[in-house]
């Protein structure tokens, strides 16, 4: 259930509400918009009865939430949420590039690679200090070293850290050194490690699950805001499908479709879902053009001596080229959704 205040409800009014809310053992969430405030009850199994809430001060309308999320719903919050970190955005209208290393191997790799995404412009930096490895044997990150080198990063060319928690010890760690956390495939359902990242102060980027449908990728969602952590970030990165011609098959219509049915930002990840260098610059032209609020992206100064990933990662050559073409892409379909809001106003 959501109750909806009037425009001019007053801040007391509010809280009278969530009082109500809380008095019969439910929790409230408000949440902020622009023309005027939405408080979602949750907590509840059954069906909730509207009438103590309808004739409140300041209430304007109660309204069932048909959707199994509610956070994460467009019916709470209408509104887009943009990630913010002093002048990055992610969600706003520029297309937000965080690119980076795979994994961070040493501080030569990841400086070097740090300076094209710098000078690119990008605000974004991605590396793993740990790593989710297929198998035991292959390299597992660098761990904390790994961390120190990305804040380092940050220190020297002024990028925000995007870098992966794969437990909760390392979400800890990832927490008081980086600046955006990421929860990986294999993790979408481990639910202790998306409460945690509910408590955490940074804001999460979610990837989704292999073999995840969306409903169940907003619900992972669903688990982070309902800890209190409202920053998330959406990240499709392929599925598993019977085609083997790449590592996995990006699926780009979940990119519409989760911005329909959700206000948080969806971005893609054009690596992990090909594998394949040579296929990263046309599937991130495609998830720009479908409307992605940003790409996630491999890159690597001697791909061919990478210790993880090295097929998918970026020339610098190339990587450059990306972003020149991702944002070209982003101005013409911003021009056009524009052009259709417009549109809509005047008929
Ligand atoms: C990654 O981004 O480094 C990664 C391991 O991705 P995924 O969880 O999508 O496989
Ligand atoms: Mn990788």
């Amino acid at each position: 259930m959501l109750i909806v205040m009037k425009p001019d409800a007053t801040a007391c009014q509010i809280q009278g509400v969530v009082q109500k809310i809380e008095s019969i053992g439910l929790n409230a969430r408000p949440s902020h918009g622009t023309n005027h405030t939405v408080i979602g009850i949750i907590g509840n199994s059954e069906p909730i009865d509207p009438s103590p809430f309808i004739d409140l001060p300041g209430v304007a309308e109660c309204v069932r939430v048909t959707k199994p999320y509610k956070m994460v719903g467009r019916e709470l919050k209408h509104d887009k949420t943009v990630i913010r970190i002093g002048k990055a955005e992610i969600g706003a209208d520029e297309v937000a590039i965080i690119a980076g290393v795979c994994a961070v191997e040493s501080r030569e790799q990841t400086m070097l690679t740090a300076q094209i995404v710098a000078e690119t412009g990008c605000r974004w930096f991605r590396g793993g200090a740990f790593k989710p490895r297929t198998s035991p044997y292959a390299f597992q990150g660098l761990g904390e070293e790994g961390l120190k080198i990305l804040s380092d990063v940050r220190d020297r060319f002024g990028l925000n850290i995007v870098t992966e928690a794969v437990d909760e010890a390392a979400l800890d760690l990832c927490e008081s050194y980086a600046d955006v956390i990421q929860i990986g495939t294999r993790n979408m359902q481990n639910f202790s490690l998306l409460k945690r990242a509910g408590q955490a102060r940074k804001p999460i980027l979610l990837k989704r699950g292999m073999s995840a449908t969306l409903e169940e990728f907003l619900l992972a969602a669903e688990y982070i805001m309902v800890e209190g952590n409202c920053q998330v970030i959406l990240c499709e990165r392929g599925v598993r499908t019977f085609g083997n011609h790449a590592r996995f098959t990006p699926d780009l219509s979940v990119i519409p479709m989760a911005q329909n049915l959700s206000h948080l930002p969806i971005i893609f990840d054009p690596s992990h879902s090909t594998g394949r260098r040579e296929t990263v610059i046309p599937m991130a032209r495609a998830a720009v053009a479908a409307g992605a609020d940003g790409l996630l992206v491999d890159v690597h100064p001697y791909p061919e001596r990478a210790l993880c990933d090295g097929p998918q990662a970026l020339l610098f050559d190339m990587f450059r080229d990306l972003v020149a073409q991702a944002r070209a892409i982003a101005e013409i379909v911003k021009q056009h959704s524009e052009a259709h809001i417009i549109g809509a106003a005047v008929e």
